[in-house]
Protein backbone atom coordinates (compact mmCIF):
# COMPACT_ATOMS: atom_id res chain seq x y z
CA UNK A 1 0.00 0.00 0.00
CA UNK A 2 1.14 3.71 -0.98
CA UNK A 3 0.43 6.71 1.22
CA UNK A 4 1.26 10.58 0.66
CA UNK A 5 1.82 12.88 3.32
CA UNK A 6 3.87 16.70 3.77
CA UNK A 7 6.31 15.20 6.13
CA UNK A 8 7.59 11.82 7.14
CA UNK A 9 9.07 11.55 11.13
CA UNK A 10 10.91 8.52 11.82
CA UNK A 11 11.23 7.89 15.87
CA UNK A 12 9.52 8.94 18.22
CA UNK A 13 12.32 10.06 20.43
CA UNK A 14 13.15 13.48 21.86
CA UNK A 15 12.50 15.49 18.75
CA UNK A 16 10.17 14.02 16.75
CA UNK A 17 6.79 14.23 18.49
CA UNK A 18 7.49 17.46 19.26
CA UNK A 19 8.17 18.28 15.44
CA UNK A 20 5.14 16.18 14.64
CA UNK A 21 3.25 18.63 17.10
CA UNK A 22 4.24 21.78 15.05
CA UNK A 23 4.06 20.23 11.52
CA UNK A 24 0.23 19.18 12.10
CA UNK A 25 -0.48 22.39 13.73
CA UNK A 26 0.64 24.09 10.77
CA UNK A 27 -1.67 21.71 8.95
CA UNK A 28 0.86 19.48 7.44
CA UNK A 29 -0.55 15.18 7.43
CA UNK A 30 1.96 13.72 9.24
CA UNK A 31 3.16 10.28 9.12
CA UNK A 32 5.34 9.43 12.52
CA UNK A 33 6.80 5.69 12.49
CA UNK A 34 8.14 4.47 16.03
CA UNK A 35 9.70 0.81 15.59
CA UNK A 36 10.09 0.07 19.40
CA UNK A 37 8.83 2.56 22.66
CA UNK A 38 7.52 5.99 22.07
CA UNK A 39 9.76 8.55 24.02
CA UNK A 40 12.80 6.52 22.65
CA UNK A 41 15.83 6.20 24.75
CA UNK A 42 15.93 9.32 27.31
CA UNK A 43 12.46 7.73 28.81
CA UNK A 44 12.71 4.59 28.23
CA UNK A 45 16.14 3.40 29.04
CA UNK A 46 18.05 6.80 29.78
CA UNK A 47 17.51 9.86 31.83
CA UNK A 48 14.32 9.41 33.26
CA UNK A 49 15.24 5.59 34.48
CA UNK A 50 17.88 6.60 35.87
CA UNK A 51 17.74 9.52 37.35
CA UNK A 52 15.05 8.05 39.45
CA UNK A 53 17.17 5.11 40.13
CA UNK A 54 19.79 8.07 41.10
CA UNK A 55 17.04 9.44 43.28
CA UNK A 56 16.67 6.22 45.32
CA UNK A 57 20.58 5.67 45.87
CA UNK A 58 20.72 8.91 47.29
CA UNK A 59 17.73 8.39 49.72
CA UNK A 60 19.95 5.31 50.51
CA UNK A 61 22.99 7.06 50.71
CA UNK A 62 21.34 9.74 52.90
CA UNK A 63 19.67 7.45 55.17
CA UNK A 64 22.74 6.02 55.73
CA UNK A 65 24.36 8.93 56.54
CA UNK A 66 21.49 10.20 58.62
CA UNK A 67 23.20 10.15 62.03
CA UNK A 68 25.55 13.21 60.65
CA UNK A 69 22.72 15.14 60.60
CA UNK A 70 21.35 14.18 64.02
CA UNK A 71 18.73 11.63 62.92
CA UNK A 72 18.81 8.17 64.43
CA UNK A 73 17.63 4.94 62.82
CA UNK A 74 17.38 2.25 64.75
CA UNK A 75 18.91 0.12 61.76
CA UNK A 76 20.84 0.01 58.89
CA UNK A 77 18.62 0.79 55.80
CA UNK A 78 17.68 -2.62 53.27
CA UNK A 79 17.47 -2.34 50.20
CA UNK A 80 14.22 -3.40 48.30
CA UNK A 81 15.44 -3.87 44.65
CA UNK A 82 12.09 -4.71 43.12
CA UNK A 83 10.45 -1.38 44.80
CA UNK A 84 13.59 0.52 43.16
CA UNK A 85 12.81 -0.99 40.20
CA UNK A 86 9.26 -0.99 39.82
CA UNK A 87 9.15 3.01 40.47
CA UNK A 88 11.61 3.47 38.06
CA UNK A 89 9.35 1.56 35.77
CA UNK A 90 6.39 3.47 36.53
CA UNK A 91 8.17 6.99 35.75
CA UNK A 92 9.51 5.69 32.22
CA UNK A 93 5.87 3.91 31.65
CA UNK A 94 3.62 7.08 32.61
CA UNK A 95 6.21 9.30 30.37
CA UNK A 96 6.07 6.72 27.72
CA UNK A 97 2.08 6.32 27.40
CA UNK A 98 2.08 10.15 27.88
CA UNK A 99 3.84 10.50 24.51
CA UNK A 100 2.12 7.76 22.68
CA UNK A 101 -1.69 8.86 23.76
CA UNK A 102 -0.24 12.65 22.71
CA UNK A 103 0.81 11.66 19.61
CA UNK A 104 -2.24 8.69 18.74
CA UNK A 105 -4.90 12.05 19.63
CA UNK A 106 -2.88 14.67 17.61
CA UNK A 107 -5.22 15.90 14.46
CA UNK A 108 -3.69 15.40 11.08
CA UNK A 109 -0.58 12.68 12.20
CA UNK A 110 -0.81 9.30 11.66
CA UNK A 111 1.23 6.64 13.63
CA UNK A 112 2.93 3.49 12.42
CA UNK A 113 4.54 0.93 14.47
CA UNK A 114 7.50 -0.39 12.68
CA UNK A 115 10.95 0.26 11.40
CA UNK A 116 10.84 2.38 8.70
CA UNK A 117 13.49 2.14 5.68
CA UNK A 118 14.33 4.65 3.12
CA UNK A 119 13.21 3.24 -0.51
CA UNK A 120 13.86 6.26 -2.16
CA UNK A 121 14.75 9.71 -1.26
CA UNK A 122 11.09 10.51 -0.80
CA UNK A 123 10.17 7.37 0.48
CA UNK A 124 10.42 5.08 3.24
CA UNK A 125 8.38 1.63 3.74
CA UNK A 126 7.21 0.26 7.08
CA UNK A 127 6.21 -3.39 6.85
CA UNK A 128 3.85 -3.81 3.64
CA UNK A 129 3.33 0.37 3.62
CA UNK A 130 5.65 2.34 1.41
CA UNK A 131 5.19 6.31 2.60
CA UNK A 132 6.01 8.95 0.47
CA UNK A 133 6.68 12.76 1.53
CA UNK A 134 8.72 16.20 0.36
CA UNK A 135 10.12 16.42 3.71
CA UNK A 136 11.19 13.64 5.58
CA UNK A 137 13.14 13.89 9.45
CA UNK A 138 15.01 11.39 10.96
CA UNK A 139 15.69 11.00 15.11
CA UNK A 140 16.41 7.62 15.23
CA UNK A 141 18.50 7.66 18.21
CA UNK A 142 21.26 5.30 19.11
CA UNK A 143 22.20 2.28 21.31
CA UNK A 144 25.17 1.40 23.19
CA UNK A 145 28.41 -0.43 21.81
CA UNK A 146 29.05 -3.62 22.07
CA UNK A 147 32.84 -3.25 22.10
CA UNK A 148 34.30 -6.62 20.16
CA UNK A 149 36.14 -7.33 23.49
CA UNK A 150 38.40 -10.90 23.89
CA UNK A 151 35.65 -13.61 25.27
CA UNK A 152 32.77 -10.92 24.74
CA UNK A 153 30.83 -13.69 23.31
CA UNK A 154 31.63 -16.20 25.79
CA UNK A 155 29.61 -14.49 29.17
CA UNK A 156 26.80 -12.37 29.81
CA UNK A 157 26.86 -8.77 29.74
CA UNK A 158 24.88 -5.77 30.73
CA UNK A 159 24.08 -2.69 28.85
CA UNK A 160 22.59 0.79 29.76
CA UNK A 161 18.92 -1.36 28.98
CA UNK A 162 19.41 -4.82 29.92
CA UNK A 163 20.65 -3.27 33.47
CA UNK A 164 17.11 -1.42 34.07
CA UNK A 165 15.55 -4.96 34.28
CA UNK A 166 17.65 -5.80 37.35
CA UNK A 167 15.41 -6.64 40.42
CA UNK A 168 18.00 -7.68 42.63
CA UNK A 169 21.28 -5.75 43.38
CA UNK A 170 24.22 -7.32 41.53
CA UNK A 171 26.68 -9.12 43.90
CA UNK A 172 29.67 -7.29 42.40
CA UNK A 173 29.31 -4.79 39.09
CA UNK A 174 31.84 -4.32 37.08
CA UNK A 175 31.09 -1.34 34.87
CA UNK A 176 33.50 -0.91 31.74
CA UNK A 177 33.83 2.17 31.02
CA UNK A 178 34.46 5.59 33.49
CA UNK A 179 32.25 7.87 31.88
CA UNK A 180 29.17 9.49 32.25
CA UNK A 181 26.50 6.66 31.87
CA UNK A 182 29.06 3.86 33.49
CA UNK A 183 29.81 6.25 36.50
CA UNK A 184 25.95 7.09 37.22
CA UNK A 185 25.36 3.27 37.38
CA UNK A 186 28.58 2.47 38.97
CA UNK A 187 27.58 4.64 41.91
CA UNK A 188 23.64 4.01 42.08
CA UNK A 189 24.73 0.44 42.59
CA UNK A 190 27.22 0.69 44.94
CA UNK A 191 24.72 2.88 46.97
CA UNK A 192 21.80 0.17 46.85
CA UNK A 193 24.81 -2.31 48.29
CA UNK A 194 26.44 -3.74 44.91
CA UNK A 195 30.59 -4.09 44.98
CA UNK A 196 31.32 -1.92 41.95
CA UNK A 197 34.70 -2.12 40.28
CA UNK A 198 35.17 0.48 37.62
CA UNK A 199 37.52 -0.31 34.54
CA UNK A 200 38.48 2.42 32.16
CA UNK A 201 40.61 2.08 29.92
CA UNK A 202 41.86 5.30 29.34
CA UNK A 203 44.32 7.12 32.00
CA UNK A 204 41.79 8.84 34.24
CA UNK A 205 37.89 8.78 34.41
CA UNK A 206 35.37 11.05 32.59
CA UNK A 207 38.29 12.25 30.05
CA UNK A 208 36.76 14.93 28.47
CA UNK A 209 36.79 16.94 31.28
CA UNK A 210 39.59 19.13 32.91
CA UNK A 211 42.23 16.34 34.83
CA UNK A 212 41.42 17.88 38.18
CA UNK A 213 37.43 17.05 37.69
CA UNK A 214 38.53 13.81 36.96
CA UNK A 215 40.49 13.02 39.93
CA UNK A 216 37.63 15.09 42.39
CA UNK A 217 35.48 12.55 40.85
CA UNK A 218 37.69 9.63 41.42
CA UNK A 219 37.97 10.99 44.96
CA UNK A 220 34.13 11.15 45.34
CA UNK A 221 33.58 7.66 44.23
CA UNK A 222 36.59 5.77 45.72
CA UNK A 223 35.25 7.60 49.00
CA UNK A 224 32.20 5.53 48.94
CA UNK A 225 34.26 1.99 48.30
CA UNK A 226 34.25 1.72 44.77
CA UNK A 227 36.86 0.47 43.21
CA UNK A 228 38.66 2.41 40.06
CA UNK A 229 41.01 0.74 37.36
CA UNK A 230 42.30 2.89 34.65
CA UNK A 231 44.68 2.29 32.00
CA UNK A 232 43.02 -0.41 31.67
CA UNK A 233 44.37 -1.02 28.38
CA UNK A 234 43.96 -4.43 27.34
CA UNK A 235 40.17 -5.60 28.63
CA UNK A 236 39.31 -9.52 28.41
CA UNK A 237 35.62 -11.52 29.01
CA UNK A 238 35.73 -15.19 30.54
CA UNK A 239 33.21 -16.60 32.67
CA UNK A 240 33.99 -17.10 36.16
CA UNK A 241 32.20 -19.46 39.00
CA UNK A 242 31.48 -15.88 40.48
CA UNK A 243 30.18 -14.96 37.29
CA UNK A 244 32.46 -13.12 35.03
CA UNK A 245 36.13 -12.74 34.93
CA UNK A 246 37.22 -9.44 33.38
CA UNK A 247 41.28 -9.25 32.62
CA UNK A 248 42.44 -5.87 32.68
CA UNK A 249 45.67 -5.33 31.95
CA UNK A 250 46.76 -1.87 34.13
CA UNK A 251 50.10 -0.51 35.38
CA UNK A 252 48.92 -1.54 38.97
CA UNK A 253 46.80 -3.81 40.93
CA UNK A 254 45.19 -7.66 40.65
CA UNK A 255 45.11 -8.46 36.81
CA UNK A 256 41.66 -9.81 36.79
CA UNK A 257 38.44 -8.64 38.69
CA UNK A 258 35.96 -11.69 39.44
CA UNK A 259 32.46 -9.84 39.30
CA UNK A 260 28.95 -11.28 39.45
CA UNK A 261 27.36 -8.79 36.76
CA UNK A 262 29.36 -6.66 33.96
CA UNK A 263 27.99 -3.51 32.92
CA UNK A 264 29.51 -2.38 29.31
CA UNK A 265 29.37 1.57 28.89
CA UNK A 266 31.88 2.15 26.44
CA UNK A 267 29.80 4.37 24.40
CA UNK A 268 27.03 4.82 21.63
CA UNK A 269 26.48 4.53 17.74
CA UNK A 270 23.95 5.83 15.88
CA UNK A 271 21.01 3.48 14.73
CA UNK A 272 21.76 4.56 10.88
CA UNK A 273 22.84 1.60 9.61
CA UNK A 274 20.07 -0.53 8.83
CA UNK A 275 17.99 2.91 7.59
CA UNK A 276 18.72 2.03 3.93
CA UNK A 277 20.12 5.52 3.78
CA UNK A 278 22.21 4.73 0.57
CA UNK A 279 18.84 4.28 -1.19
CA UNK A 280 18.34 7.94 -0.35
CA UNK A 281 22.04 9.17 -0.83
CA UNK A 282 22.32 10.49 2.79
CA UNK A 283 25.62 10.87 3.66
CA UNK A 284 27.12 9.99 7.35
CA UNK A 285 30.59 9.90 8.48
CA UNK A 286 33.00 6.74 9.28
CA UNK A 287 31.24 6.28 12.67
CA UNK A 288 27.70 6.30 11.39
CA UNK A 289 26.52 9.33 12.26
CA UNK A 290 24.40 11.08 9.76
CA UNK A 291 25.93 14.14 8.09
CA UNK A 292 24.04 17.58 8.77
CA UNK A 293 24.68 21.74 8.07
CA UNK A 294 23.99 24.30 10.34
CA UNK A 295 20.62 23.86 9.98
CA UNK A 296 20.21 19.88 10.19
CA UNK A 297 19.58 19.92 6.54
CA UNK A 298 21.28 16.26 5.13
CA UNK A 299 22.92 15.93 1.94
CA UNK A 300 19.82 14.93 0.70
CA UNK A 301 17.76 18.37 0.52
CA UNK A 302 14.35 17.54 1.84
CA UNK A 303 15.86 15.11 4.69
CA UNK A 304 17.20 16.73 7.84
CA UNK A 305 18.38 14.13 10.86
CA UNK A 306 18.09 15.03 14.73
CA UNK A 307 18.96 14.20 17.72
CA UNK A 308 21.89 11.54 18.46
CA UNK A 309 21.86 9.97 15.11
CA UNK A 310 23.95 13.45 13.60
CA UNK A 311 26.58 13.35 16.05
CA UNK A 312 26.11 16.84 17.17
CA UNK A 313 24.47 16.30 20.22
CA UNK A 314 24.33 13.08 22.92
CA UNK A 315 21.80 14.78 24.89
CA UNK A 316 17.83 15.26 25.54
CA UNK A 317 18.38 18.92 25.23
CA UNK A 318 20.57 18.44 22.32
CA UNK A 319 18.15 16.80 20.49
CA UNK A 320 14.99 19.23 21.58
CA UNK A 321 16.74 21.74 20.53
CA UNK A 322 17.52 20.27 16.87
CA UNK A 323 13.34 20.45 16.63
CA UNK A 324 13.49 23.86 17.68
CA UNK A 325 15.93 24.96 14.75
CA UNK A 326 14.50 23.26 12.40
CA UNK A 327 10.80 24.06 13.48
CA UNK A 328 11.54 27.87 13.74
CA UNK A 329 13.61 27.25 10.56
CA UNK A 330 10.58 25.97 8.33
CA UNK A 331 7.51 27.26 10.13
CA UNK A 332 8.86 30.74 11.26
CA UNK A 333 10.83 31.97 8.73
CA UNK A 334 13.70 31.59 11.43
CA UNK A 335 17.33 31.27 10.48
CA UNK A 336 18.53 29.64 13.59
CA UNK A 337 21.79 27.53 13.61
CA UNK A 338 23.20 24.32 15.79
CA UNK A 339 26.58 25.96 16.02
CA UNK A 340 24.97 29.09 18.09
CA UNK A 341 24.43 26.01 20.72
CA UNK A 342 26.37 26.48 23.89
CA UNK A 343 27.50 22.78 24.99
CA UNK A 344 25.90 22.10 28.75
CA UNK A 345 24.97 19.37 30.36
CA UNK A 346 25.30 17.37 33.80
CA UNK A 347 26.93 14.75 35.11
CA UNK A 348 24.38 12.86 37.49
CA UNK A 349 26.64 11.15 39.84
CA UNK A 350 25.90 12.83 43.31
CA UNK A 351 27.39 15.62 44.20
CA UNK A 352 26.36 16.11 40.26
CA UNK A 353 29.08 18.00 37.88
CA UNK A 354 27.17 20.81 35.73
CA UNK A 355 28.77 22.01 33.13
CA UNK A 356 28.77 24.64 30.38
CA UNK A 357 31.13 25.88 27.63
CA UNK A 358 34.75 24.55 27.73
CA UNK A 359 36.99 22.88 29.87
CA UNK A 360 40.11 24.87 30.92
CA UNK A 361 42.44 22.47 29.04
CA UNK A 362 40.49 22.95 25.92
CA UNK A 363 40.45 26.89 26.29
CA UNK A 364 44.03 26.41 27.03
CA UNK A 365 44.48 25.11 23.68
CA UNK A 366 43.83 28.56 21.74
CA UNK A 367 45.44 32.10 21.59
CA UNK A 368 43.19 33.57 24.34
CA UNK A 369 44.70 35.53 27.73
CA UNK A 370 42.97 33.52 30.46
CA UNK A 371 40.94 34.31 33.94
CA UNK A 372 40.16 31.09 35.83
CA UNK A 373 38.68 30.93 39.42
CA UNK A 374 38.09 28.25 41.70
CA UNK A 375 36.33 27.31 44.95
CA UNK A 376 36.01 24.07 47.13
CA UNK A 377 32.28 23.52 47.92
CA UNK A 378 33.98 23.60 51.73
CA UNK A 379 33.57 26.95 51.42
CA UNK A 380 30.31 27.26 49.86
CA UNK A 381 27.85 28.00 52.98
CA UNK A 382 24.76 26.26 51.43
CA UNK A 383 26.77 22.86 50.57
CA UNK A 384 28.01 23.25 54.63
CA UNK A 385 24.61 23.61 55.74
CA UNK A 386 23.35 20.44 53.74
CA UNK A 387 26.43 18.47 55.12
CA UNK A 388 27.33 18.33 51.04
CA UNK A 389 30.86 19.66 50.84
CA UNK A 390 32.38 17.75 47.83
CA UNK A 391 33.61 18.85 44.84
CA UNK A 392 34.19 22.52 43.76
CA UNK A 393 33.09 25.48 41.18
CA UNK A 394 35.77 26.63 38.33
CA UNK A 395 35.08 29.20 35.85
CA UNK A 396 37.09 30.67 32.95
CA UNK A 397 36.94 33.23 31.12
CA UNK A 398 38.37 35.41 28.27
CA UNK A 399 40.75 38.45 30.12
CA UNK A 400 40.02 40.51 27.12
CA UNK A 401 36.16 39.77 26.34
CA UNK A 402 35.25 39.06 29.73
CA UNK A 403 32.89 36.56 28.60
CA UNK A 404 32.54 33.23 30.05
CA UNK A 405 34.36 30.57 28.32
CA UNK A 406 32.95 27.67 30.30
CA UNK A 407 32.42 26.70 33.79
CA UNK A 408 31.84 23.51 35.93
CA UNK A 409 29.96 23.31 39.31
CA UNK A 410 30.84 19.64 40.54
CA UNK A 411 28.44 19.73 43.68
CA UNK A 412 25.48 20.01 45.17
CA UNK A 413 23.09 21.94 43.12
CA UNK A 414 26.20 21.97 40.70
CA UNK A 415 23.55 20.41 38.18
CA UNK A 416 20.69 23.53 38.74
CA UNK A 417 23.15 26.04 39.69
CA UNK A 418 25.39 26.22 36.60
CA UNK A 419 22.25 27.56 34.51
CA UNK A 420 23.16 30.81 35.77
CA UNK A 421 26.05 30.77 33.96
CA UNK A 422 24.74 29.13 30.77
CA UNK A 423 22.08 32.02 30.70
CA UNK A 424 24.99 34.73 30.77
CA UNK A 425 26.57 32.96 27.97
CA UNK A 426 23.46 32.89 26.11
CA UNK A 427 22.68 36.29 26.35
CA UNK A 428 26.30 37.37 25.64
CA UNK A 429 26.92 39.01 28.64
CA UNK A 430 30.01 39.70 30.24
CA UNK A 431 31.13 38.46 33.81
CA UNK A 432 30.86 41.35 35.37
CA UNK A 433 27.20 41.86 34.27
CA UNK A 434 26.77 38.24 36.22
CA UNK A 435 28.54 39.95 39.22
CA UNK A 436 26.02 42.56 39.92
CA UNK A 437 23.33 40.11 39.86
CA UNK A 438 22.04 39.60 43.29
CA UNK A 439 21.47 35.81 43.83
CA UNK A 440 19.53 34.45 46.77
CA UNK A 441 20.82 33.12 49.55
CA UNK A 442 21.67 30.55 51.38
CA UNK A 443 22.32 28.72 47.28
CA UNK A 444 24.89 27.02 45.60
CA UNK A 445 24.18 29.92 42.87
CA UNK A 446 25.36 32.85 45.21
CA UNK A 447 28.76 31.99 45.21
CA UNK A 448 29.01 32.27 41.24
CA UNK A 449 29.56 36.33 41.91
CA UNK A 450 32.15 35.68 44.09
CA UNK A 451 34.05 33.09 42.19
CA UNK A 452 33.87 35.33 39.53
CA UNK A 453 35.57 37.74 42.05
CA UNK A 454 38.64 35.58 42.47
CA UNK A 455 39.42 35.40 38.82
CA UNK A 456 43.11 35.57 37.91
CA UNK A 457 45.19 35.26 34.96
CA UNK A 458 45.80 31.68 33.98
C1 LIG B 1 21.72 5.51 30.49
C2 LIG B 1 21.50 6.83 29.81
C3 LIG B 1 21.28 7.95 30.56
C4 LIG B 1 21.08 9.19 29.96
N1 LIG B 1 20.88 10.28 30.72
C5 LIG B 1 20.71 11.48 30.14
C6 LIG B 1 20.48 12.63 30.91
O1 LIG B 1 20.44 12.58 32.14
N2 LIG B 1 20.30 13.82 30.28
C7 LIG B 1 20.35 13.90 28.91
O2 LIG B 1 20.19 15.00 28.37
N3 LIG B 1 20.55 12.82 28.14
C8 LIG B 1 20.74 11.62 28.72
N4 LIG B 1 20.93 10.52 27.95
C9 LIG B 1 20.97 10.68 26.48
C10 LIG B 1 19.55 10.79 25.91
O3 LIG B 1 18.78 9.68 26.30
C11 LIG B 1 19.63 10.87 24.40
O4 LIG B 1 20.53 11.89 24.05
C12 LIG B 1 18.27 11.19 23.80
O5 LIG B 1 17.32 10.20 24.11
C13 LIG B 1 18.43 11.31 22.28
O6 LIG B 1 17.17 11.53 21.73
P1 LIG B 1 16.90 11.18 20.22
O7 LIG B 1 15.56 11.74 19.94
O8 LIG B 1 18.01 11.59 19.37
O9 LIG B 1 16.88 9.57 20.14
P2 LIG B 1 16.12 8.47 20.98
O10 LIG B 1 15.58 9.02 22.23
O11 LIG B 1 17.05 7.33 21.07
O12 LIG B 1 14.88 8.09 20.07
C14 LIG B 1 15.03 7.48 18.82
C15 LIG B 1 13.79 6.66 18.50
O13 LIG B 1 13.86 6.22 17.15
C16 LIG B 1 13.36 4.91 17.07
N5 LIG B 1 13.91 4.29 15.86
C17 LIG B 1 15.20 3.98 15.60
N6 LIG B 1 15.31 3.47 14.37
C18 LIG B 1 14.07 3.46 13.83
C19 LIG B 1 13.55 3.03 12.57
N7 LIG B 1 14.33 2.55 11.62
N8 LIG B 1 12.22 3.14 12.37
C20 LIG B 1 11.42 3.64 13.34
N9 LIG B 1 11.86 4.06 14.53
C21 LIG B 1 13.17 3.98 14.78
C22 LIG B 1 13.85 4.26 18.36
O14 LIG B 1 13.08 3.11 18.68
C23 LIG B 1 13.67 5.40 19.35
O15 LIG B 1 12.40 5.36 19.95
C24 LIG B 1 21.11 9.28 28.54
C25 LIG B 1 21.30 8.12 27.76
C26 LIG B 1 21.51 6.92 28.38
C27 LIG B 1 21.71 5.69 27.53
Amino acid sequence: MSRRFDAIIIGAGQAGPSLAGRLTGAGMAVALVERKLFGGTCVNTGCMPTKTLVASAYAAHLARRSADYGVMLDAPPRIDMARVKARADTVARNARTGVETWLRGMERCTVLQGAARFEAPDAVRVGDQLLSAPRIFINVGGRAIVPPLRGIDTVPYLTNTSILMLDKVPAHLVVIGGSYIGLEFAQMQRRFGAEVTVVEMGPRLVQREDPEVSSAIQDILEGEGIRVRTAATCITLAPDARGVAVGVDCTAGEPEIAGSHVLLAVGRRPNTDDLGLDKAGVKTDAKGYIVVDDGLATSVPGIWALGDCNGRGAFTHTAYNDFEIVAANLLDGATRKLSDRIPAYALYIDPPLGRVGMTETAARQGSRKLLVAKRPMTRVGRAIEKGETQGFMKVVADAETQQILGAAILGTGGDEAIHGILDMMNAGATYPALQRAVPIHPTVSELIPTVLGDLQPA
